[in-house]
């Protein structure tokens, strides 16, 4: 931090104003820590921004505050963000998008704490790139039952035959990414993840929902299928949360599982210790895996 504008603090190019605002009591990390945080580990986070729609949490007023989920620029000054064609999105202002660090940073400065991602790239968004599914447990359940629960659902992507990434929601679940070729249409995509997720209901109803709502989880996880339909996001791998603590959202290899100790282990304090101490990217080959979706696996989940 040679360079200042002002008294606005220069991380990268970006002033941050208001540096020394508090925007989490708990850990007492400050507006300027969040955006150094964000230019520390800007190679692993804008890769999973780039090239698609993005979503941004606000929190203006720190995480203890109210957030503002937005979709759109509005009068947001993000000059290096990306403003997509507005046919992608007809009905709306014009979608975003971070394919750089210094969109990152502009959106911090702006405020934001979280990056939510769209399951297809703006080039071609009518076929979506990817599954998520979103497992959120009733939070009575102890940390066992999700580690449960995740096993259950790569053991059926085992059987479908489809390779899955692993990552912390840094809240209370975990999120099962399952990489596609960008060849189905939306609504295959979502016909394929319901049933995905009802036939585990089917297959351990004490342990698996496949119904939103908490009365539908007592006792149960839910395995969100709901995030694969055009305009849904999910937060994306390395953004920080907007909670007490300031957990992010980390990938981790399979093996890695069994130490895990819950999804908010890591934090704006300690992710960079992790990734200093990784040998490898976790997700290293989740760019290059190709998969399509199949009317045997289809089949199969229509099975009774
Ligand atoms: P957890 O592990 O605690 O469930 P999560 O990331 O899976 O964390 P949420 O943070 O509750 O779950 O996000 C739920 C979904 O709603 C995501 O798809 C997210 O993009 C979207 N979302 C988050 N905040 C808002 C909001 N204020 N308005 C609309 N959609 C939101
Ligand atoms: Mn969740």
């Amino acid at each position: 931090m040679a360079q200042s504008r002002g008294r606005r603090p220069l991380v990268g190019s970006v002033g941050i104003s208001n540096p020394q605002r508090v925007i989490d009591a708990c850990s007492g990390t400050t507006k300027l820590q969040l955006a150094q945080f964000y230019q520390r580990i800007d190679r692993w986070l804008v890769p999973q921004l780039a090239k698609r729609p993005l979503s941004l949490v606000r929190a203006p007023d720190g995480v203890d505050g109210e957030t503002f989920f937005q979709r759109h620029c509005g009068r947001l000054k993000m000059p290096h963000m990306r403003l997509l064609d507005r046919a992608l999105d007809p009905d709306h202002a014009r979608l975003m998008q971070a394919d750089n660090a210094e969109a990152v940073l502009e959106a911090v400065q702006m405020g934001t704490v979280e990056f939510h991602t769209w399951n297809a790239r703006s080039d071609r968004i009518e076929r979506p790139d990817r599954i998520i599914f979103d497992l959120d447990p009733d939070p009575a359940l102890p940390w066992a039952r999700m580690v449960d629960a995740t096993r259950m659902t790569l053991q059926l992507l085992d059987e479908l035959g489809l390779d899955a990434f692993i990552k912390t929601s840094g809240g209370r679940g975990m999120h099962i990414l399952v990489p596609l070729d960008r060849r189905h249409e939306w609504e295959q995509v979502r016909c394929f993840s319901r049933a995905f997720s009802e036939y585990l209901a089917r297959q351990a109803p004490q342990r698996i929902a496949a119904k939103m709502g908490p009365q539908n989880r007592v006792g149960r996880i839910f395995v969100d299928y709901l995030r694969n339909q055009k305009g849904a996001s999910t937060v994306a791998a390395y953004s920080v949360r907007a909670r007490p603590g300031l957990p992010v959202s980390v990938p981790i290899a399979r093996d890695e599982l069994n130490e895990l100790g819950s999804a908010a282990q890591w934090t704006v304090a300690n992710l960079a210790q992790r990734l200093a101490a990784l040998r490898c990217d976790p997700w290293a080959r989740q760019g290059v895996v190709r998969q399509r979706l199949t009317r045997t696996m289809l089949a199969k989940l229509d099975a009774e």
